[in-house]
């Protein structure tokens, strides 16, 4: 029987070492949240990294896998320098920058691509151990950029699927890579190449023609024997899960709870992993305009600023928190009283159920990625208002903005229309609110 084959850079599950035992934890981010629902297939097995070294656990090793065996999750085990190359190399500090187009944080090292296309053929080797030309095989995301291609070789006729998370650059950006050929020869491998919106669809269709000369018929491109199809595929939420979880007697209580503390301070939410793609330090600019500008709204609204760790050894990273650190501690002492806190701060992250309170807390969610593949916080947030109530301002750099219309769409690096759209939305009245939600 024909199986699906996912197969993504982490497994939805994260292993790491603690009191010198094996912890199991959910992987952050949109990539687990978005396929959560295909891995429940009985039919499926997904291939991923560990997130964990095997160096002096290697009597574990069984264990682990039969553990993970019983979730139909399969582990890739990498060492900590092929890692520290592949993942927080090649992957963070080459492919993510570039994709998101920041040219000036790209950096290129020929040693971190030669390991990228190792660690790409180690799972195509892992591939291949459980893969048949009858099942689908289904990758995510640009850590495994060469694996379509790699599988091809050795499987001709396998049916193989690619699906990029992140956005796909323009022409103008991407041609910056020296090894854009054959990166744009290992995707193409796959039979469909999905991405989120039609803007990156058309950004690779401009590479692929000006750089391997292929042209395509609205999205399909015949290449020498094969034919292939590149089109968007926006990622979406379980809006069940989310609107159910929003009405839980238990998300209520704690909803509740949060409210009694804040009495009647509007609360404007916003959650990310840290990152220089999301915006945070541009938004802490915003909300101390609108501040400045607004002193009518001082102790009558708090930002509620939920920062996800993420890649916590890469310098940039560790600056931007620092950045951010000092902002949030700027506005603070500029207008924090006795009894109001501008910017409520957690450097952390949440289980659902608590995020779900957070959602159906919250007046407003102040969602403003400099560039974002999609951002599922900003459905997540409108599928938990079962009211229908609540104001969505929305960078017009994410892909969700494409969908999500209703919302008021903002330039995230415009920082006085950042502190109108705030103002706007806490005045909204909430007819106007609820017909934008429906
Ligand atoms: N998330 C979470 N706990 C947190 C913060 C976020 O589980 O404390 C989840 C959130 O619900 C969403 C995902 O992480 O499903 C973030 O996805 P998004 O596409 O918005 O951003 P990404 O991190 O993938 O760039």
């Amino acid at each position: 029987m024909e199986k699906t084959i996912i197969v993504s850079n982490r497994l939805p599950v994260t292993l790491s070492r603690k009191d010198n035992k094996v912890v199991f934890t959910p992987s952050p981010g949109g990539l687990a949240t978005g396929l959560a629902g295909a891995s429940k297939d009985m039919n499926s097995v997904w291939i991923g990294w560990a997130g964990f070294s095997p160096e002096g656990f290697q009597e574990n090793i069984d264990e682990i896998r039969l553990n993970l065996e019983k979730q139909r999750l399969v582990p890739i085990f990498l060492n900590d320098e092929d890692v520290n190359q592949f993942y927080e190399g090649f992957s963070n500090t080459t492919l993510w920058p570039l994709f998101h187009s920041f040219p000036t944080y790209t950096s290129c090292h020929e040693e971190q691509w030669e390991v990228y296309q190792k660690v790409n053929e180690i799972f195509c080797e892992e591939v291949l151990k459980h893969a048949g030309e009858e099942d689908l095989i289904w990758i995510h995301d640009y850590h495994l950029l060469l694996l379509p291609g790699l599988i091809r070789k050795k499987l001709p006729k396998a049916k193989i699927a690619y699906f990029q998370h992140i956005p796909f650059p323009s022409y103008e950006i991407f041609r910056i890579l020296p090894w854009r050929e054959r990166i744009l020869e290992g995707v193409t491998g796959a039979d469909l190449i999905g991405f989120h919106t039609h803007d990156d669809v058309k950004h690779f269709l401009t590479s692929i023609q000006r750089i391997l000369g292929m042209e395509n018929k609205m999205g399909t491109v015949r290449a020498e024997e094969r034919i292939f199809k590149v089109d968007a595929f926006p990622l979406g939420i379980d809006y069940y899960k989310y609107r159910e979880m929003s009405m839980l007697k238990s998300t209520e209580r704690q909803v509740g709870l949060h409210r009694k503390q804040f009495q009647d301070v509007k609360i404007i939410l916003s959650i990310d992993r840290l990152d220089y793609t999301k915006g945070i330090p541009e938004r802490l600019k915003g909300f101390d305009t609108f501040l400045e500008k607004n002193p009518e709204f001082r102790e009558k609204v708090s930002l509620l600023m939920i920062v996800v760790p993420s890649r916590e050894k890469v310098q940039l990273y560790k600056d931007l928190k620092m950045e951010i650190d000092e902002m949030v501690g700027n506005i603070t002492s500029k207008y924090r009283t006795v009894n109001w806190t501008p910017v409520l701060y957690f450097y952390r992250s949440y289980p659902l159920q608590s995020l779900s309170a957070f959602y159906k807390l919250s007046d407003v969610a102040l969602i403003t990625p400099l560039r974002d593949g999609m951002n599922l916080v900003c459905k997540e947030y409108v599928a938990s208002r079962h009211d229908e109530s609540g104001v969505l301002i929305l960078s017009e750099m994410a892909g969700a903005a494409k969908e999500l219309s209703d919302a008021l769409i903002i330039n995230p690096y415009n920082v006085e229309e950042c502190a109108n759209a705030i103002k706007t939305a806490l005045c909204m009245p909430l007819d106007e609110q609820k017909k934008k939600n429906v």
